[in-house]
Formats: C-alpha cells, structure tokens, sequence
C-alpha cells in the first residue's frame, strides 16, 4: 500500500499538508493519557511509537535499550504493513520515532521515517523522534518540514560530561576531540532545528551524576533555544541497570532546587516521577501541588500502555514500550493495534497500575517505579489526598 492510499487520503486529507492543529503547549499535550482517559471514560490507544533501528553512533551509559544496540541490523518489515496497522488506529492522535539513533542510516530516514511523518501530517496526528541530533544537519532537515518534536537527551554541562556519558559503553575508547566535535554539532542542530519550526524537547534525567548540577544544564538548554525541558528520573533499565541510585528524597529536592532557578518562559514537563498524591508523606504532595500550581510546568502521566504501544519495524513485534523487560504480546503481522492495546489492558501487570484519581488528574504509576519504589503497594487500595 502506498501513503497515498490510506483511509485518511480517501477522507479527503492530502498527505503532506499541515493540519490546522491547535499548538503544542501545557495546555496541550496529546502525549499524556489523562486526555484519552478523560474523553472516552477508559484507556484508549491513541499513541503508536515505533523502534526503526538498533544502531547508534554512541553508547551513553544510561541507555534504557542499551542492551539492544547492534552493529548491524536485519531489513525491516514493509513500511506499507506499518501503515495499514496505523491507518486501523481508530484514536490516533501522536506518533514517536525511536531507535538507537534513528537516522543512523541515511536509508531509514528516507524510506521510513519521511513516509511516516508525511502519513501523521496528513492525518492531523502529532509525531516525535528520539534522537541525539549528533549527524549531519542534512539527516534532520529532510525530516524538518513534517516533524512536531524533535525530542533530545541532554545531561551535560560541558563537552567533558558529553565525552563521559555518552561513550562510556563503547567497548573501545572514544577521543575527547571526536566527542566534542559531536557536542557542538548536537547543540548546533538543536538550535537550527528550533528556528526551523521544530518544537526541540530536551530531556534531562536525574541521577547520580545531573543532580547537583540539574540548574546548570537546565540553563543550558534553554541558550540552545530548546522550547521545552523534560525531566525525568533515571530508573534501572539496561544499561543503567548498574548506575548507582538515588534516594525519592534527593530527588525531591533536585526538583525544588530546579523549580526555584529554572527560567520561567520555557515549558518544563515532568514524567515518571514516583511522587503521587496518595503518598503519605506530606512533603511529596506539597512538592506535586507546587509543579501544579506553576506556570508553564507539567506532569505528564506516563503514556507506555495506557494510551501508547511500541511496534518493532524488524519484527512487528507489540511491546508496551521499547525499554521494558515485559515480552511482546502479539505481532502486527496477525493483529489490529487496538486489538493487542484491549488484550494489554487486561494484563495483570496493566491491571496493577490502573488507578484513577481524577481529581488529582493522576492515572497510576509508571511500571518501573512500581517495581523500584511500590513492589508491595495496591495502587487500587490507594487515593489522592488533596487538601
Ligand atoms: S491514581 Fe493511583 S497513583 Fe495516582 S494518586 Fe490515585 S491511587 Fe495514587
């Protein structure tokens, strides 16, 4: 099948031509599920993400697909029967791009990743690429004109940090000069792609080694002309299985800390933190009532299985999200997306963070943080406290 054959081209989209969207902003974030939750009275998927390769040019040693990374990668599936299984997709508003480094190969970008961020703009439906914007601008300039957010990690303060982390699982070493040519172009492509229209989204996460400096790099960001900063703990996933951890409390104050000192023109989305409002502990709440009451600050509940599902490109394998140790539970090659979405919302593990508070616009936690910090809490005994 061809983009120009998908259901939405025969309802009269033509494919390429932007959509009259409302803007991204705090206000509008079709990537959190409280949106779907809200809207239809129950989980639905609105959000595919695909992994379109395992090779990337660095190995950063918090990589939560680190252990997937490859030298060489099979073909991938037909982009047709990815865009079939899409076009299914009754809810569709968001789509994500992740790898390794998705535009590792020059082929991906132009057989995959174009046709499928031209078939999003057709459809009026947001899209996302992971990437550490590290190669050529030309990668990112074809991929410019169709993209809402270029989504980036950034956990440095320098070109040292840079060199640090992310060739720390290189298995050969890497020179201090070749990392800090990358560096440069990193932070020069952010800045082009922002003034290019690109809603640039850095991530930063908290651990043992961005936490006291978190106010530095947010400073950062926000001089590479970044419209929004994300910022996530860092939970053991992967590579990062073995990085030291961090306590709630250390995190709690790293997050005050950046509150206090952050700029207050560009959007700063929280995700994944294990902070919720049935915590008994009063100074958690309290720190979730400040980001609520900020201007131009989000929590974002976590999408992976309540409004979003990961399709492998060299499988068609359906995970709930490219990082997680839970196997696939079924194959695009047998099944409708929607389908295999009902069938993981009836998995125990779907099932044990399904809570609700709507007054709280919390819609449970994050199966990693469950695992981490909650192994023995019934979310479903559990309820906001708000005073
Ligand atoms: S939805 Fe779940 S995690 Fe969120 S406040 Fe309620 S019980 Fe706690």
């Amino acid at each position: 099948m061809n983009i120009l054959e998908t259901k939405n081209d025969r309802l009269g989209f033509e494919a390429g031509l932007p959509h009259k969207l409302a803007p991204l902003t705090p206000q509008n974030d079709p990537w959190d599920p409280i949106r779907s939750l809200r809207q239809y009275g129950g989980h639905r998927l609105t959000s595919v993400e695909m992994t379109v390769t395992n090779l990337c040019n660095m190995r950063c040693e918090h990589c939560a697909v680190g252990d997937t990374l490859t030298l060489s990668e099979p073909d991938k599936i037909p982009l047709s029967d990815m865009l079939r299984r899409l076009d299914e997709v009754e809810h569709l508003e968001t789509i994500s791009i992740t790898g390794g480094e998705p535009t590792f190969s020059a082929r991906t970008v132009k057989e995959y990743m174009v046709p499928l961020l031209k078939y999003a703009r057709s459809r009026g439906v947001r899209s996302q690429i992971n990437s550490n914007v590290t190669l050529p601008y030309d990668r990112y300039e074809q991929l410019a004109p169709y993209l809402d957010v270029m989504h980036i990690s950034f956990n440095y303060t320098d070109a040292d940090d840079f060199h640090a982390i992310g060739f720390a699982k290189s298995g050969h070493s890497v020179s201090r000069d070749a990392a800090a040519k990358l560096y440069e172009r990193m932070i020069e492509n952010a800045r082009r792609l922002s003034e290019a229209g690109v809603l640039v989204s850095a991530e930063s996460m908290i651990n043992y080694r961005t936490i006291h400096k978190i106010e530095q790099i947010h400073r950062l960001i926000v001089e590479m002309g970044c419209k929004r900063h994300e910022v996530h703990p860092m939970y053991p996933s992967s590579f990062a299985k073995d990085l030291p951890v961090i306590s709630k409390e250390q995190m709690r104050e790293a997050i005050e800390r950046l509150l206090d000192h952050r700029d207050p023109n560009i959007w700063m989305l929280f995700g994944t933190l294990p902070f919720y409002h049935c915590s008994d502990d009063e100074r958690e709440r309290k720190l979730l009532s400040r980001l609520a009451s900020e201007p131009n600050v989000t929590v974002r509940n976590d999408p992976d299985g309540r409004n979003r599902l990961n399709v492998n490109l060299f499988s068609g394998d359906v995970f709930v999200t490219d990082f997680s140790d839970v196997p696939a539970f079924g194959n695009i090659a047998e099944s409708k997306l929607d389908d295999l979405f009902e069938r993981w919302l009836t998995h125990p593990l779907a099932q044990s963070v399904n809570c609700h508070c709507p007054a709280a616009s919390c819609c449970g936690p994050n199966l990693l943080v469950k695992d981490m910090y909650y192994k023995d809490v019934n979310f479903h005994m559990r309820s906001a406290k708000l005073e």
